[in-house]
C-alpha cells in the first residue's frame, strides 16, 4: 500500500467513498478499473484484463476501456446488476506535472439509466424502494416503483397477511432493475424474490423520520398531493417515495425527479392484480417454453406504433380493469375506431412519426438533449393537431377527451424561431441558432462571414502583386491563417511575409494584416459559439418547464395509441365487443384461443361455453392432446381480454366481471420444473382456495396430476367439492381423471363435459369440440399409436385393457364414493386402479420395445392374481 503512486492513492480514496460501485477513472482518453474490480469489469465488458506497474512485484489488475465508446461498456455493466461511479479529470492538466484534480461526476445505476442506448424500448426500467414498518399484527409495507426514463412515479401499501405476497407478486409483475431496501427487515422479506430474478439490491441507510418524509415528499409534489392523496395514511409508501427522492439526489442524478410529474397511489382494488402463476400459465406476457414475447398474448395484441403505447399496453395485459364503466369506456373507442377503418389508418400514420415523448422529458430535464432533438421535438409537437383533428368526428367520450392535448404552439414557435432547420449534433461548433434570431449572433455571423470574403479578396490581391500564380491562403489548426508558396517560386515572395512553416514542397507565411484580420475573426467565432450554446441552453431550459404538460401529452397519445391497437387486431383477428349483463352469466358463442388459433397448421375448432352462478363448476374430460387445455385457456383468455378493454375471439360474448382469474396447471405437464413440483403444485392451489371468491374465474387443468393417482385423484376431488360447496367460483377443470365426472350426479353445481371424439377402426380422431357428457376412455393406447410404438407392443396392450375393463366391470365399486373422500378401497379393486394407474404413468417414449413388453409382463401379473384372489372368493 505504501509504493503505491500517488494516482492509485487518489482512486483508493474515490473507492472509499463508493465502496459498492465500480469507479471509472479518466485517465486521459481512458477509463480505467483497478483491483479486484478490474477483475469482475473486465469480464462483464468482456475487455481483455491487463496490468499496472507490471514490472513491479504486485502488478495491480486493470482494466480499460476509450471514452468515446464508454456508453457500451457502462451498458454491459449496468445490465450484469453493477452500479458505477465516474470519476473525471476536472482540470485539463496539474500545475508543474503533479496530479490531476478528479471528481465523481456521475453515478450510474441500473434502476436509474435514462440514455436511449442503454434502454428497452418497450418496457419500463424501475427502481423499486421497498419499506417495512412496525404496527399492527404483521406490519405496514410500502413500496415506490420509480421509472426515472419515463418520469412514471408510484407507490403503493399493503398491511396484514396479505401485504407480502401481494407485493411480490407486483414486484415479479414490474421486474424492477434495481431495489432498494429502506431497512434490513425489508430486505430480508423482499430479497429472496427479487436476487433470483437478477435484480440487484442495496439497503439503504434510511432513518425513516416522518417529519423528514413529509418535508420531502411535499417539497417534491406540494401540500396539495399530500393532503388529495391522503398520504399521512399510508406511512410506508411515502417513506418508499422519500427514500427514492433522497437516492436520486445521492446519485447527483441530472435530472433529480424535475420530470415526476404525478404521484400515483396504488390501492388494492383499482386494476385486477394477475397473479405470476396466472400470467406465466396463460402466456400473457412471454411464453412458457422459450420467454418470448413472440406467441404471448401481448405480443398478438401489440399493435401500438409508439414505445410509449407498448409500455402501456404491457401494463393493460397484466392489470385488466375490474369498473364496468371503465371497461365500457374503452371498448366503446375501440368499437368506434374499428368500425371507421380510414380514421384509424390515418391515426395510425400518424403515430409511426412520434418521438417517445416520455422518454423525451426525462433526457430533457437531465440536460442531455441537443439541438436537433429539440427539432424533432417541434416536428412531433406540430402532428400533434392534426392528429387531435383525425378524431373530430368520433363520438366516443374517451376519445374526445384523449384528443384534447395542450396548446404546444409556444414551443413549437419558440424552436423554430431559435434553432436552425438541420442544427448539428455538436452544441459547441456553432450552427444552431437560426439567422434573425438574435441581433448579437447576425452581427458575429457577418464578420466571420465578411472576414472569409475579405480573406478571398486579399488572395486575388496579393497573386497580383507577387506575380505567384499558385500563391494560396489557408487555415490550419494550430497555425491558424497562412499564405502557402510554392518551392520553385520562393524566389519572388516579397520581404514583408514572414516564415511560419516549412513543408516539403512549399513554404508558408503571415503579414500583418493576416495576422490581425485573424484575431478579428476567430475572436468573432469563439464568440459566436459561446452565445449560440447560451441562447440554446436558455431555449432547453425554457422548453423543460412545460414537461408536465410534455408528459400529459405522452399520457393521451400511449392510450390512444394502445386503443387503436385493440381496434386493429379486433379487425384483423375478426373480434368480437364482449357485454357485460350484470347478471353473473358465460355465454361464449364459438369462442377461440387467440394464440393457437394462430396456427396455420391446423383449423381452429371454435367451441360454446355456457355457465351460470346454477352451475358453476365444468368438469372436462378427454382424453390427452384432445384440446382440453386450450379450451379452458380460450375462457379464461376471453374474460382477460375483456376486461382489457379489448374485444375478444369469439362470435359473441356476454360476461360478468371478474374480481379475480386464475390459472393453475398440474406440475407433471412440465417435467422441466424438478422434484418438488408436487409441493409447489399444492402450494398455488392453497393460494387460489384462499383468495378466489364467488365472482372469480379458476382454471385448473389437471390438478392432482403430479402426484401418484390415488392421492391425486383424491386431492383433486376435494378440491373441487370445497369450490363447489365453499367457494362457489366459475370453474374449468380439465382432468382424465374419469373418476370425477362422479361428482356431476352428486354436488349440485357441477356439470360434466368432454371433448368428442370419432373412432375409425383403431384411429381416433380429435374432434376438438366441447360436448356435454363424460368421456369413459382415456385412448391413451391410440396416442401410444400415434406416437410410433411398434405394432407388437400396441396389440398387446390393448388385449390387457381389455381385459382390465372386463375385470374392472365385474367389481360393484367402482368408482370413489364421494365421502369420506379418501376411502380405503376394496382390496381387489385396489389392483386394478394400480394397473390403471401404472399403465396410465407409463411414459412411452422413453421405453424400449423390451421394456414395455417386460412393463407390460408386470401388469399382467398383478391382474391375474387378482383375478385369482376373486375365483378364490367366488369358490
Ligand atoms: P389436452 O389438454 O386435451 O391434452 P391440448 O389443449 O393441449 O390438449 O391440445 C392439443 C393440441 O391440439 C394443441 O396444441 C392444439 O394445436 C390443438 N388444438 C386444441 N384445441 C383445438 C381447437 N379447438 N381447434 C384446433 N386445434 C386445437
Ligand atoms: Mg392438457
Amino acid at each position: 500500500m505504501t509504493d503505491l503512486t500517488p494516482m492509485m492513492k487518489q482512486y483508493l480514496s474515490f473507492k472509499e467513498q463508493h465502496p459498492d460501485k465500480i469507479i471509472f477513472f479518466q485517465v486521459g482518453d481512458f477509463f480505467e478499473i483497478f483491483f479486484e474490480d478490474a477483475v469482475a469489469a473486465a469480464r462483464a465488458m468482456d475487455v481483455v484484463l491487463t496490468t499496472r506497474e507490471s514490472n513491479k512485484k504486485n502488478p495491480i489488475p486493470m482494466a480499460g476501456v476509450p471514452i468515446h465508446a464508454a456508453d457500451t461498456y457502462l451498458n454491459k455493466l449496468l445490465a450484469h446488476g453493477f452500479k458505477v461511479a465516474l470519476c473525471e479529470q476536472v482540470e485539463e492538466a496539474a500545475a508543474g506535472g503533479g496530479l490531476v484534480r478528479r471528481e465523481i461526476t456521475r453515478i450510474l445505476t441500473p434502476g436509474t439509466v435514462t440514455d436511449p442506448e442503454m434502454l428497452e424500448e418497450s418496457r419500463n426500467n424501475y427502481l423499486a424502494v421497498l419499506c417495512a414498518l412496525p404496527g399492527g399484527a404483521e406490519g405496514y409495507y410500502g413500496l415506490a416503483a420509480v421509472d426515472v426514463s419515463t418520469g412514471d412515479f408510484r407507490i403503493n401499501e399493503r398491511s396484514g397477511e396479505e401485504a407480502v405476497p401481494a407485493l411480490v407478486d407486483e414486484l415479479l409483475r414490474l421486474q424492477p432493475a434495481e431495489s432498494l431496501y429502506c431497512s434490513s427487515g425489508a430486505a430480508q422479506t423482499f430479497r429472496p424474490f427479487l436476487e433470483p430474478q437478477g435484480t440487484p439490491g442495496t439497503v439503504l441507510d434510511f432513518a425513516a423520520d416522518p417529519v423528514q418524509i413529509k418535508e420531502t415528499i411535499t417539497g417534491q409534489w406540494g401540500e396539495e398531493t399530500w393532503e388529495k392523496l391522503s398520504l399521512s395514511r399510508y406511512p410506508a409508501a411515502v417513506a418508499a417515495a422519500a427514500a427514492a427522492l433522497e437516492y436520486l439526489q445521492m446519485l447527483q442524478h441530472p435530472a433529480r425527479g424535475k420530470h415526476f410529474r404525478r404521484l400515483e397511489l396504488f390501492l388494492p382494488g383499482s386494476r385486477m392484480p394477475v397473479d405470476g402463476i396466472t400470467a406465466q400459465n396463460l402466456e400473457l406476457i412471454r411464453t412458457i417454453r422459450e420467454g418470448k414475447r413472440k406467441g404471448s398474448l401481448l405480443g398478438l395484441l401489440d399493435h401500438c406504433l409508439t414505445a410509449m403505447g407498448r409500455r402501456l399496453l404491457r401494463r393493460w395485459v397484466e392489470q385488466p380493469l375490474l369498473e364496468q364503466n371503465l371497461i365500457e369506456e374503452r371498448q366503446e373507442a375501440v368499437a368506434e375506431l374499428r368500425q371507421n377503418p380510414l380514421t384509424r389508418g390515418e391515426l395510425r400514420a400518424a403515430l409511426k412519426q412520434l418521438l417517445d415523448l416520455e422518454r423525451f422529458c426525462s433526457r430533457l430535464c437531465a440536460g442531455r438533449v441537443n439541438a436537433r432533438d429539440l427539432v424533432s421535438l417541434k416536428e412531433t409537437l406540430q402532428k400533434l393537431d392534426p392528429l387531435s383533428r383525425l378524431l373530430e368526428e368520433r363520438r366516443a367520450p374517451l376519445l374526445q377527451s384523449l384528443r384534447q392535448f395542450p396548446d404546444f404552439s409556444a414551443v413549437v414557435d419558440g424552436i423554430g424561431r431559435a434553432l436552425a432547420d438541420e442544427p448539428p449534433l455538436q452544441l459547441r461548433e456553432g450552427g444552431l441558432i437560426r439567422d434573425g434570431y438574435s441581433e448579437e449572433v447576425d452581427r458575429l455571423r457577418s464578420i466571420t462571414s465578411d472576414g472569409r470574403g475579405w480573406l478571398l479578396e486579399f488572395e486575388k490581391k496579393e497573386r497580383h502583386r507577387t506575380g505567384i500564380k499558385s500563391l494560396r491562403v489557408g487555415y490550419n489548426r494550430n497555425f491558424g491563417y497562412y499564405i502557402e508558396v510554392t518551392r520553385p517560386n520562393l524566389a519572388q515572395v516579397p520581404s514583408d511575409y514572414l516564415r511560419r512553416q516549412t513543408l516539403v514542397n512549399a513554404e508558408r507565411f503571415v503579414t500583418e494584416s493576416l495576422k490581425e484580420m485573424e484575431g478579428q475573426i476567430t475572436g468573432a467565432q469563439e464568440q459566436l459559439i459561446r452565445l449560440e450554446y447560451e441562447l440554446f441552453e436558455a431555449l432547453r431550459e425554457e422548453i423543460a418547464a412545460g414537461v408536465p404538460l410534455l408528459q400529459a401529452a405522452a399520457v393521451r397519445l400511449a392510450r390512444l395509441d394502445c386503443l387503436q391497437g385493440f381496434a386493429e387486431a379486433a379487425e384483423r383477428y375478426r373480434y368480437c365487443r364482449p357485454r357485460f349483463s350484470g347478471e353473473g352469466r358465460i355465454r361464449i358463442r364459438r369462442g377461440r384461443h387467440p394464440v393457437v388459433e394462430q396456427n396455420p397448421e391446423e383449423r381452429f375448432v371454435p367451441n360454446d361455453l355456457l355457465m351460470d352462478d346454477g352451475v358453476p363448476v365444468h368438469i372436462i374430460t378427454g382424453p390427452n392432446m384432445a384440446g382440453k387445455s386450450t379450451y379452458i385457456r380460450s375462457a379464461a383468455l376471453i374474460c382477460l381480454m375483456a376486461q382489457m378493454g379489448s374485444f375478444v375471439p369469439a362470435e359473441e360474448a356476454e360476461l360478468p366481471v371478474f374480481d379475480r382469474i386464475f390459472a393453475r396447471v398440474g406440475a407433471s405437464d412440465d417435467l422441466s420444473r424438478g422434484l418438488s413440483t408436487f409441493m409447489v403444485e399444492m402450494q398455488e392451489t392453497a393460494q387460489i382456495l384462499n383468495e378466489a371468491t364467488p365472482r372469480s374465474l379458476l382454471i385448473l387443468d389437471e390438478i392432482g396430476r403430479g402426484t401418484s393417482t390415488y392421492d391425486g385423484m383424491s386431492i383433486a376431488r376435494s378440491v373441487l367439492e370445497y369450490i363447489g360447496r365453499r367457494i362457489k367460483a366459475k370453474t374449468l377443470f380439465s382432468t382424465h381423471y374419469h373418476e370425477l365426472t362422479n361428482l356431476e350426479e352428486e354436488l349440485a353445481g357441477v356439470k360434466n363435459y368432454t371433448m368428442a371424439v370419432k373412432e375409425k377402426g383403431r384411429e381416433v380422431l380429435f374432434l376438438r369440440r366441447v360436448i356435454a357428457g363424460r368421456s369413459d376412455k382415456s385412448y391413451g393406447v391410440n396416442v401410444a399409436r400415434l406416437a410410433g410404438l411398434p405394432p407388437e407392443v400396441l396389440l398387446r396392450a390393448e388385449a390387457i385393457l381389455a381385459e382390465l375393463e372386463t375385470a374392472a366391470s365385474k367389481m360393484p365399486e367402482k368408482q370413489l364414493s364421494l365421502l369420506p373422500v379418501v376411502a380405503d378401497p376394496p382390496p381387489a379393486d385396489g389392483r386394478a386402479e394400480k394397473v390403471l394407474g401404472e399403465l396410465e404413468a407409463l411414459d412411452l417414449n422413453r421405453m424400449t420395445p423390451l421394456e414395455a413388453i417386460q412393463h407390460l409382463y408386470r401388469l399382467q401379473q398383478i391382474l391375474f392374481q387378482s383375478d385369482e384372489e376373486e375365483e378364490d372368493r367366488s369358490n
